[in-house]
C-alpha cells in the first residue's frame, strides 16, 4: 500500500494510474477508521477500482474547537485495517497541502440543505466540508466517491456539490455499518465513556420507536421516541422525519420514501443517525 502526503505526489501518481486505464475509487475519511469506513474501502475494491482513501482531519467542518481537539487520531491502527482490506493508497495531506496560503474558498450555493438540521445545528459545517472534499477532488479525480449513508445529509450536500462544480464523479452511497446492538458506527463512538457507550444504541432505538409508531400521528411518534432519548439522559437536538428526495421536514405520514434522522448529544459526544423509511 502506498503512502501518499503532498498534492503533486499524487497527481503524478494517479495521472499515471488513469493513464493505465485503470478506475479511480476514493473513499474520503477523517480516520479513527471503523469497519464502517473499511466497507467503502471494500466496495471500492469490489467495483474493480484502484482504491484511494485519504486520511484528514479536515479543520474548516469543526463547528466546535474543543470537538476538533478532542476527535481521535489513530493512525497506526488506520493504516493497518487499510492495509489489510487490500487499499491501493492511502493519502494524508497537512493542512497547507489541502487549504495552501491563499487559498480563498468558492461561494457552495446550498441553499436549502444547508439551513436546515445540520447546517441550523453546525452553521458553516457543509461549506466547511465542501471545501475540503472540492479540494480532495481535484487531487485525486477519481471517477468515483464511495461515501456512507450514516451522514445522510452530507451525502446530499455531496450530491449537490457535483452538481456546482460540474464534477463527472460519480457518488456512491452505501449504507450504514452498525454494532451487533445497532449503534451506528462512528470515529466519535470512541470517546464515549463506558456508561456513554451502553447507553448509546437508544439513539437508533429511537429511530426504530418512530418508524413502528405508524398508529400515532407522525408528530407523536417523533415526541415518544425524544421523551425516551431525554428520559436516558440524551440531550436532543433534533429527531424529525423528512422527505428522503428532498430533505423538507414532514408533520404527517407521507406515502413517499421519508427518512428519520436525528442528532442528539450524550454529555459532549454529539452522535447523528438516520433510518430510511418507505
Ligand atoms: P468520517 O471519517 O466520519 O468523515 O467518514 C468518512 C466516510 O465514512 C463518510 O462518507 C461517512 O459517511 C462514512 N461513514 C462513517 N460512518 C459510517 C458507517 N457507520 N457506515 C458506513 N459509512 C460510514
Amino acid at each position: 500500500m502506498k503512502i501518499i502526503h503532498l498534492a503533486h505526489h499524487i497527481r503524478t501518481h494517479l495521472g499515471e494510474v488513469a493513464a493505465a486505464g485503470k478506475t479511480i475509487g476514493f473513499v474520503p475519511t477523517m480516520g479513527a477508521l471503523h469497519q464502517g469506513h473499511i466497507s467503502l474501502v471494500k466496495q471500492s475494491l469490489a467495483d474493480g477500482c484502484y482504491t484511494v482513501c485519504s486520511i484528514f482531519i479536515n479543520p474548516r467542518q469543526f463547528t466546535n474547537a474543543d470537538d476538533l481537539e478532542k476527535y481521535p487520531r489513530t493512525t497506526e491502527q488506520d493504516l493497518m485495517l487499510l492495509e489489510n482490506a487490500g487499499c491501493d493508497l492511502v493519502f494524508m495531506p497537512s493542512v497547507e497541502e489541502v487549504f495552501p496560503a491563499g487559498y480563498e474558498p468558492p461561494d457552495y450555493h446550498l441553499g436549502y440543505l444547508d439551513k436546515i438540521l445540520e447546517g441550523a445545528f453546525r452553521p458553516g459545517h457543509f461549506h466547511g466540508v465542501c471545501q475540503v472534499v472540492d479540494r480532495l477532488l481535484q487531487m485525486v479525480e477519481p471517477h468515483k466517491m464511495y461515501i456512507g449513508q450514516k451522514d445522510f445529509q452530507q451525502c446530499m450536500v455531496l450530491k449537490k456539490l457535483m452538481e456546482l462544480t460540474g464534477r463527472k464523479t460519480e457518488v456512491c452511497i452505501l449504507p450504514t455499518m452498525r454494532e451487533d446492538d445497532g449503534l451506528a458506527m462512528s470515529s466519535r463512538n470512541l470517546r464515549l465513556t463506558p456508561e456513554q457507550r451502553a447507553k448509546a444504541p437508544a439513539l437508533f432505538k429511537a429511530l426504530q420507536m418512530v418508524a413502528e409508531g405508524v398508529h400515532l400521528t407522525l408528530p407523536e411518534a417523533e415526541k415518544r421516541a425524544e421523551e425516551f432519548l431525554v428520559s436516558l439522559g440524551f440531550e436532543v437536538d433534533y429527531l424529525v422525519t423528512a422527505d428522503r428526495a428532498t430533505l423538507e421536514v414532514l408533520e404527517n405520514w407521507q406515502q413517499k420514501p421519508m427518512v428519520i434522522l436525528t442528532a442528539a448529544f450524550l454529555d459532549d459526544v454529539r452522535l447523528i443517525d438516520n433510518l430510511l423509511l418507505d
